[in-house]
């Protein structure tokens, strides 16, 4: 039986959508059981929001996906568990441990058990996400980026001091109000893609970068050594989707992350800053919303072939159509 295999790069909640719909596609593309075609799903996920909290490792945009795509996520709020309660968070404020404003429920806080468990007992983060998922069953291979940590810090200035925070700081706690100076990748030199990661990438038949922050999610699945060379070396066509619609972040704060590296909030310059392959970047093909769909001509002059789509992703069917146009972007290379 063949199966089409498709690698996506991606960050939590954006790339979560994606997937999801993605997966909605898929399936409606290729049935189950009747014995034809079947297709694969790999995600190469950001862990540079990855942090040791109150003894445990957290993975936020591993989690994110895992529970999005498992059916365990709430959607009202956009993140975390659902029917999810905050006892324990409760008793580690009392001993002063953990980030009073980085809240970790009680089920949630289950997850970061288990893995730190598995973390304990030698496996490494691409097993331990595989054990987790053996739960969640999200129908989709979720890859750390690395097995080696590579945590983004930010330096800001608070009240005229300097200081280096952990991204979900500045993130959570900051609301990324306080300008950032610069993003460290911290450890990014010891690091590399996964034996995986690099397999997913070699042998894909399309390669999607999903709508996710394009500096602190794709930025820093990018930054990891040997990362961007493997994509360029991919034999299968590399589809890009614009996080940004109409000059802006459509949710979020990437637009902080973007000015602070320099890069305009709109969906030519997010191209640009990636690239295109043909001149040493990532991207053959880029899609952008159909209301910038005047930036068209511009981006094929910088050998980024694009299309202008409907880019929101208001539920899973619209998610699904938008992952379905990546497709056929990539097919009509
Ligand atoms: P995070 O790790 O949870 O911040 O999530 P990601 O990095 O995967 O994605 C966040 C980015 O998704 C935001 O910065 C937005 O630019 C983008 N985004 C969110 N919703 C949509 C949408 O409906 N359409 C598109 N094109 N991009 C979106
Ligand atoms: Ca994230």
């Amino acid at each position: 039986m063949n199966a089409v295999k498709v690698t996506v790069l991606a960050g939590g909640v954006g790339g979560a959508k994606f997937l999801k719909g993605l997966r909605t596609e898929l399936r409606r593309r290729f049935p189950n059981g009747d014995g034809g075609s079947t297709a694969e799903i790999t995600a190469v996920v950001n862990t540079g929001d990855d942090m040791w909290l109150t003894g445990l490792r957290v993975c936020p945009d591993l989690d994110s996906i895992m529970y999005a795509l498992g059916g365990g996520n709430d959607e009202v709020r956009g993140w975390g568990r659902a029917d999810e309660t905050e006892r324990v968070a409760a008793e580690l404020t009392a001993y002063g441990i953990g980030w009073p404003w980085f809240t970790l429920g009680d089920l949630d806080l289950g997850t970061h058990i288990a893995r730190s468990s598995f973390l304990r007992d030698g496996l490494t983060l691409t097993e331990a996400t595989a054990r987790l998922c053996e739960r969640w069953n999200p129908g989709v291979r979720l890859l750390p980026m690395s097995d080696q940590p590579a945590e983004t810090h930010v330096d800001i200035l608070v009240d005229g001091k300097r200081r280096i925070v952990h991204f979900e700081e500045w993130w959570v706690k900051y609301r990324a109000t306080v300008p950032a100076q610069r993003f460290i990748q911290v450890g990014v030199d010891k690091a590399k893609p996964t034996p995986q990661v690099l397999h997913a990438i070699e042998h894909a038949d399309v390669v999607l970068v999903a709508p996710s922050n394009p500096v602190v999610s794709i930025g820093t699945i990018l930054g990891v050594p040997g990362m961007r060379e493997a994509l360029r070396g991919a034999r299968a066509p590399i589809v890009g989707v614009s996080p940004i619609i109409s000059g802006a972040a459509v949710r979020g704060m990437a637009d902080a992350c973007l000015t602070a590296i320099g890069v305009e909030t709109t969906a030519a310059a997010v191209a640009k800053h990636y690239g295109a392959r043909s001149r040493g970047g990532i991207l053959d093909t880029w899609l952008v919303d159909t209301s910038d769909a005047a930036v068209v001509p511009v981006l094929e002059g910088s050998g980024i072939r694009t299309l202008a789509v409907p880019l929101w992703m208001s539920d899973t069917d619209t998610s699904a159509t938008l992952a379905g146009d990546a497709l056929d972007a990539a097919r009509a290379r």
